[in-house]
């Protein structure tokens, strides 16, 4: 029979979405079982670009980590984009401005602050491998630990963040859809002349293909090529030159010919768009694991931290006594469905590969004209605020734009 302790919560999964749900459950006084198959405190995701759209900056700051990711060398970093118009270019808004810090640097110090948290228990090198389950409710999780020991936790609510291949929500037996993702990334990290905009990121939405400048810290640039995955033999064959030469070849290219490449190139492939149930009775799902969509647009990072600050904040009162769990798992599925649904319906539209819709080029070639526009699409692309949010203004802009076109004809 496996050992077993009690906890408030178990969570399964120590990066960002998982120690940002740690910290603030911690810190509502739930005591919190923190597991993390990788034994190294230091260990971070590999394939990320690490550009944290806007709408996460405010969950950072709950977090007291926006100075030291500034003081680690983070980048206060907007977003310029080259459409086939043009550019659009970004606002000086103070809530526009993003975040950039390498995933080596990023990944520890959100573990190293989960686990200065008094009531986190932060457990490396042990692999969840099943749920405990009373009738339909989750109540524990089993796993694996560094001496290969057979373990259980109970806890009153178990946590999927491990990821967008999450065996939690495999086990827990989630409602899932899976969608076509037609393109492959490969990225890596160059030093050499700072692109034109640093610190701000460059996107060449090249229509269906894409490519990116991510300036981060010691000064280097994280390069990035999203195409269609018929390209895939030449990216396996020489990842470094095959992105060169993509990233080379857009419109107004950044100086990446004249760098120096200083970490291997490497690339993901297959990245099968997923949306997730994200509870069940006993579990919830944040991160990745609850939603993983094309990374062409950058908003994993963000919507893992924000989705584990929702959990924290809707289940809160359960763990405090004063609600059911039922009723606050409900609400952290609202707003996460609320929040992110449209989003991901849009992006996973456009992540089979097709080019941009009438409607979307409408937008484009106003906001490159259009500052108003331009600002709205800088919320809708700094997730700061939903799709449905924008419809109106942004059709109002692209009238009155062509009103001022046809009237100067
Ligand atoms: C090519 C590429 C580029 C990207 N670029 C960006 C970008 O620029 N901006 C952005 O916002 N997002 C980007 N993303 C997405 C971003 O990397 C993810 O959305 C983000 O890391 C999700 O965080 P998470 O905490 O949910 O999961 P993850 O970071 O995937 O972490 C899951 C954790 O769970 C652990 N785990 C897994 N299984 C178990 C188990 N059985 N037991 C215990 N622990 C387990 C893992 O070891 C890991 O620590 C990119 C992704 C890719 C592929």
């Amino acid at each position: 029979m496996a050992a077993r302790a009690e906890y408030d919560v178990a969570i399964v999964g120590a990066s960002l979405s998982g120690c940002t749900a740690a910290i603030l459950l911690g810190r509502a006084g739930a005591r919190v079982a923190l597991i993390e198959k990788r034994p190294d405190p230091k260990a971070y995701k590999r394939i990320c670009s690490h550009f944290i759209q806007a709408s996460a900056v405010p969950t950072i700051e709950r977090l007291g980590l926006y100075e030291p990711i500034l003081a680690a060398g983070g980048l206060r970093s907007r977003f310029h984009s080259h459409t086939p118009w043009g550019w659009i270019e970004p606002t000086e808004t103070r809530e526009a401005f993003c975040l950039n810090l390498r995933r080596s640097l990023l990944d520890p110090m959100l573990r190293e602050a989960a686990a200065a948290q008094p009531n986190v228990e932060l457990m490396l090198g042990q692999s969840a491998e099943r749920l405990v389950r009373e009738g339909d409710a989750v109540t524990g999780v089993g796993f694996r630990d560094r001496e290969g020991e057979e373990r259980e936790i109970g806890a009153r609510l178990v946590v999927g963040a491990d990821g967008r291949d999450s065996l939690v929500a495999e086990l827990a037996q989630v409602k899932q859809k899976t969608l076509p993702h037609n393109r492959l990334a490969y990225g890596g990290y160059f030093e050499g002349p700072k692109p034109r905009f640093w610190p701000d990121g460059a996107v060449w939405l090249l229509d269906p293909d894409m490519a990116a400048a991510f300036p981060t810290d010691g000064g280097q640039v994280f390069y990035i090529a999203m195409t269609h995955k018929d390209r895939a033999p030449e990216f396996k064959a020489d990842p470094e030159r095959a992105l060169v030469e993509h990233v080379a070849g857009v419109p107004e290219p950044p100086p990446i010919r004249e760098s120096r490449c200083v970490a291997p190139v490497i690339g993901k492939i297959d990245m099968p768009n997923r949306i997730r149930g994200p509870i069940a009775p006993g579990l919830a799902l944040i991160g990745d694991a609850a939603l993983a969509t094309d990374p062409i647009f950058g908003v994993g990072c963000g919507f893992a931290f924000q989705s584990g600050e929702w959990l924290a904040d809707s289940v809160s009162p359960a763990l405090r006594g004063v609600e059911s769990l039922d009723n606050c798992l409900r609400r952290y599925r609202k707003r996460h469905r609320r929040a992110l649904g449209m989003h991901a319906r849009l992006i996973h539209d456009y992540a089979t590969g097709r080019r941009f819709d009438p409607f979307e080029q409408a937008i484009m070639s106003t906001a490159v004209r259009d500052p108003q526009a331009a600002a709205l699409f800088e919320a809708m692309g700094t997730r700061r605020t939903t799709p449905p949010r924008l419809l109106l203004p942004i059709a109002g802009r692209i009238a009155v734009t062509s009103a001022r076109r046809l009237a100067r004809a």
